[in-house]
């Protein structure tokens, strides 16, 4: 059987179209009960993770239209952003780039900077103007124009990282300093539900094709920088307005702040070879484990060994704390989820892992699982993406194709 997307879209707006996520169909897959294309309209797939390729296009009102001419230099929240390219001579205003990398300060960042923007918070304006400084305050929400723009996002298939060097290392992979002699590893991807690991050939997620970019409507620009056959990522366009804080924000790596952005996409299941490419499990995705320093392939697993049988949410047992000063947790958690002697805020876990690894109490636990790294069980010690996450904004999706909010294709 075959059906056309206008077909699908039409079955959508006539409230019989069967729509399912990603996680909901990987489970029947594994319960042996796969649909037929009859059955299944469309599978919401979704992932979540630091992507570093990310910027923000910003219009920043500073003065009064004639106090300045051009700025030459802009900070937001003391985050740097490039002015330009549009020099708005004489505006009073300053269009700027800001990558999601830049930082204020070891702690804040471009993507602490993005979620306080879609989430209304007042910033601090700072512009400098023929060696004059203008200041200003407003909130996230009067940017007459903010668009989130990534070069590398939703990255298929990407790699587990292990430090062969018998010293640690400070890198963006890991958020305390690498251990070295590949005592640990630290991975990425949300595997199966993963939208490019559903739609490997790209047959349905291209340019033009509507998305979810922390749960605002975009669109896919194109394929990323390093995208390639194997191992496709997206470039991904959406306005800041309609973002849900909760799925993006800042990352502190211990090579300084990352940025968290998270992308639902929407497969038509239009015959036998788009559902075929939507079984893929865990278990059958390669997940390639790579060396920190030169990137060589020194292992190769799959992804079921991060996401099956292993825990999603991080276990908390406060009365197992022995009061340490600083609390080793609040000052490594890259999300800023801790605040000693309080729960975890569900709100900024990303389940990275870190507490469980620093906190000499055992106050945070969570089965992690381990991969094969030359013939040794190593620890994982580190998700920079959170599969929850991913399924959350599948599930936001779903509902929104249900409901008539997001169409399927323009
Ligand atoms: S690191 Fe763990 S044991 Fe120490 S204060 Fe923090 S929660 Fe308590
Ligand atoms: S798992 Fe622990 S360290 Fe990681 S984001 Fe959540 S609370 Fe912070």
């Amino acid at each position: 059987m075959k059906k056309t997307i206008p077909e699908i879209a039409r079955s959508i707006a006539d409230g019989i179209a069967t729509v399912c996520t990603a996680g909901e169909l990987k489970d029947r897959v594994r319960r042996d009960d796969i649909p037929t294309v009859e059955e299944i309209d469309v599978v919401t797939c979704g992932t979540c993770g630091v992507m570093s390729g990310t910027c923000a296009v910003l219009t920043i009102p500073v003065a009064e239209p004639g106090v300045f001419k051009r700025a030459d230099a802009i900070t937001i929240n003391g985050v740097p952003a490039f002015p330009g390219p549009c020099p708005n001579e004489g505006l009073g205003i300053v269009d700027c780039i800001v990558y999601g990398t830049a930082r204020a300060s070891p702690r804040y960042g471009g993507g602490h900077l993005f979620r306080d923007i879609a989430g209304g918070s007042e910033l601090q304006i700072e512009a400098e103007s023929k060696g004059k400084r203008y200041e200003a305050t407003i909130s996230g929400h009067e940017i007459p124009y903010a668009r989130l723009c990534t070069t590398r996002s939703a990255f298929c298939n990407y790699s587990a990282f292990v430090n062969q060097k018998d010293k640690e290392q400070v890198t963006i992979f890991s958020v305390i300093p690498f251990p070295g002699n590949a005592d640990g590893a630290t991975v990425s991807g949300c595997g199966e539900i993963n939208p490019l690991a559903n739609d490997p050939d790209m047959r349905f997620i291209h340019t033009g094709t509507p998305v979810l970019v922390n749960g605002a409507p975009g669109l896919v620009l194109g394929c990323g920088t390093r995208s390639s056959r194997a191992r496709p990522n997206l470039a991904l366009s959406a306005d800041f307005f309609g973002m849900d804080p909760e799925y993006m924000g800042g990352f502190i790596t211990s090579a300084g702040p990352e940025c968290l952005v998270s992308v639902g996409a929407a497969i038509p299941v239009t015959d036998e070879d788009a559902l075929a490419n939507l079984l893929i499990l865990d278990e059958d995705i390669p997940l390639p484990v790579v060396d920190l320093i030169d990137r060589s392939q020194v292992d190769m697993t799959r992804y079921s060994r991060v996401w099956q049988g292993t825990s999603l949410t991080v276990f908390e047992e406060h009365d197992a704390c022995i009061l340490c000063t600083p609390c080793l947790a609040e000052q490594s958690c890259p999300t800023g989820a801790i605040v000693s002697g309080h729960p975890i805020d569900p709100t900024h876990c990303v389940s990275c892992g870190t507490c469980t690894r620093v906190c000499p109490g055992k106050v945070y636990t969570m089965n992690m699982g381990s991969i094969p790294v030359l013939g040794r069980e190593t620890p994982i010690i580190l998700r920079q993406s959170d599969r929850r996450r991913g399924e959350r904004i599948s599930a936001d999706l779903k509902n929104r194709i249900l409901c008539g909010t997001f169409q399927i294709q323009i």
